[in-house]
């Protein structure tokens, strides 16, 4: 299939040169010139703009920061395709409205689209193992399968435009507030004289075990994989998860849900993210909450 990717970062880089292991041809375009050459190097032929890339594609994927860029993209691009009924897939994680605003544009020129954000990260993105979380008709998600697959290993079709990204909003919001639950568990219990190790052999095989505690648990020994054995490098970067409980908490406002613990988890990477700023992954919001200075 001839296929456009817009946004060969650190998601989408790797999402492309998977299609073009699957023997795929993929036309890319970057604002950055890095990302650019990486793609290059992995078979991607770049070209130099969005309208270029899209041309003559039969499917066109977007790996963008948010939903203001992907409209913008959106705008550009939708004229620029000259294929019949070509497949927008987008990838990013944005707003519920802006993914709905970007289906419409879609439609109304004659072609299909699904959200598809995804969960999994840059490990899952390399391996071509990510989960997608999809919203749009059924004709479209099943169009756009043989493409996720290549991309990931799970796709759930969650519902009309707009319900990938909502799926995706509501998860990690949980995937937030469960963060902060673990790691002031954890601080209790240092500070009650309980060692880290038999909480967590306690609460890992108890009513308190989730993904949080169990395979990214944010102190350094239990689980040899989580970052927090390498100072809390790589894994999901805090200032993502402090993006997407933003969009969480703007998508609760408009439709009147009550989502106090979100809000508060929203509030409290916002501060982290002041004191340690974005880059080390999320589980390290564990030393903010030891010093206490989240308060
Ligand atoms: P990134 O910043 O590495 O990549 C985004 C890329 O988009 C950049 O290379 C940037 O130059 C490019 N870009 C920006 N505006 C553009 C434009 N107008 N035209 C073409 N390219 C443009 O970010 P990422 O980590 O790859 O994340 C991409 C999306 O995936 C985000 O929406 C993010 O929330 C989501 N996501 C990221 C992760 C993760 O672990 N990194 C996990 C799940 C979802």
């Amino acid at each position: 299939m001839k296929i456009a990717f817009l946004g060969l970062g650190n998601m989408g880089g790797p999402m492309a040169a998977n299609l073009v292991k699957a023997d795929h041809e993929v036309i890319g375009f970057d604002l950055v010139p890095e990302a650019r050459e990486a793609a290059a190097a992995a078979g991607v032929s770049v070209v130099e703009t969005a309208a270029e890339a899209v041309a003559d594609a039969e499917a066109v994927i977007t790996m963008l920061p948010n939903g203001q860029i992907v409209l913008s993209v959106y705008e550009e691009i939708v004229p620029a395709v000259q294929r019949e009924d070509v497949l927008f897939i987008d990838c990013s994680t944005i707003d519920v409205d802006s993914a709905r605003k970007a289906a419409d544009m879609v439609r109304e020129a004659g072609h299909s689209s699904i959200d598809a954000p995804v969960s999994g990260g840059v490990v899952g993105s390399e391996a071509g193992t990510l989960t997608f979380m999809v919203g749009g008709s059924e004709a479209a998600v099943q169009r756009a399968q043989p493409l996720l697959d290549v991309m990931g290993r799970k796709t759930v079709h969650c519902g009309d435009a707009g319900n990938g990204q909502a799926a995706k909003i509501c998860n990690n919001m949980l995937l937030g507030v469960q963060m902060i639950a673990v790691s002031e568990a954890f601080v209790l219990g240092e500070k009650l004289g309980l060692d880290p190790q038999a909480f967590f052999d306690v609460a890992s095989t108890s009513t308190g075990r989730c993904w949080a505690l169990d395979t990214n648990c944010p102190v350094p020994g239990p689980v040899e994989g989580s970052p927090a054995n390498r100072d809390f490098s790589g894994g999901f970067a805090s200032g993502l998860m402090l993006k997407d409980l933003g969009l969480a908490q703007d998508a609760a406002e408009l439709a009147g849900a009550d989502t106090a613990f979100g809000r508060a988890a929203r509030d409290a990477y916002a501060r982290f993210a002041e004191i340690d700023g974005p880059k080390r992954d999320f589980s390290a919001i564990i030393t903010a909450i030891r010093d206490g200075q989240l308060n």
